[in-house]
């Protein structure tokens, strides 16, 4: 059965995200673990997050996938920055302890004038502060659209960071579509190459979650401006190909297409009547 849903607000708590999911349609949801804005995160609410995971149980809803903050940047140029990363990426994963199973997806960060090398050295050194042997959530690096100085938009930059973290058994990857398209992997033209390629650099036993978008701009722009479904350059049928390919049909997949609650239970459903 296709996991899919959307990113939604946590503004409710837990147990609202899982009533909205079911509403939608949706059997995944995406949140941000705070305000993507701001450092400080609410205390996690115990009963509800119990209440949660009895409800999506019940549902069928998970595993689901929760956010770093996008303003994060575990290789900043000023050590204050990264020690924020460091400190909200700790305190975000021993928040999801609460919630065992499930993924905790971030940018890798962008290395402004560093180079990607030092970039990729201290991403890697953040993973490895902050990652602990017990832990219960995987994280993952997202494949990034390559604007500005991001880190992560070639598959071998993501394979560099796995290799240097230690505990790379909690790590795995988040596939953007629209952020690989304006990286230039074409998913639309060359679906199966870029899956081949991805399997050669990183390996899909990596590949744990898909966020499902159509890209405003063409091939390789290098933008990140996400698109509805079909309204983009992509195209709906491209993603209909992706959602029924072999190698990811099974992962969950996250709408972040500019929509409310109506439009994403419109492509929801429209992914749901077009899965084989
Ligand atoms: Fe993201
Ligand atoms: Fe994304
Ligand atoms: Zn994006």
């Amino acid at each position: 059965m296709l996991k899919i849903g959307c990113h939604l607000s946590s503004s409710k708590g837990f147990l609202a995200m899982a009533e909205t999911a079911e509403k939608i349609g949706g059997t995944t949801f995406q949140f941000f673990t705070r305000n993507p804005r701001g450092a400080k995160a609410k205390a996690l609410d115990v009963e509800d997050v119990n209440r949660f995971l009895e409800r999506a149980g019940q549902l069928g809803i998970g595993p689901i996938v929760a956010h770093a903050p996008y303003t994060l940047n575990a290789c900043g140029a000023e050590e204050r920055v990264r020690e924020f990363a460091l400190e909200t990426m700790a305190d975000d994963l021993a928040r999801m302890e609460y919630l065992p199973g499930n993924y905790y997806n971030f940018h890798p960060g962008s290395h402004v004038k560093q180079g990607a090398e030092t970039g990729i050295r201290l991403i890697a050194e953040t993973l490895n502060a902050v990652l602990k042997p017990e832990q219960h959530t995987t994280v993952l690096l997202e494949t990034m659209a390559g604007k500005g100085s991001e880190v992560g938009r070639s598959f071998e930059e993501l394979r560099e960071i796995l290799d240097r973290v230690e505990l790379s058994d909690h790590m795995g990857v988040c596939l953007d579509t629209c952020h690989v398209w304006d990286g230039g992997y074409d998913i639309a033209g060359h679906l199966d190459e870029v899956l081949e390629e991805f399997d050669r650099v990183i390996g899909l036993s990596r590949l744990k979650a898909v966020h499902l978008n159509d890209s405003q701009n063409p091939l390789g722009a290098r933008k990140d401006r996400h698109a509805k479904i079909g309204e983009g350059c992509i195209g709906a049928e491209a993603l209909v190909r992706v959602v029924n390919h072999p190698a990811l049909r099974d992962l969950p997949f996250v709408l972040e297409t500019p929509n409310e609650l109506d439009g994403y239970a419109r492509e929801i459903a429209f992914f749901r009547e077009r899965c084989r």
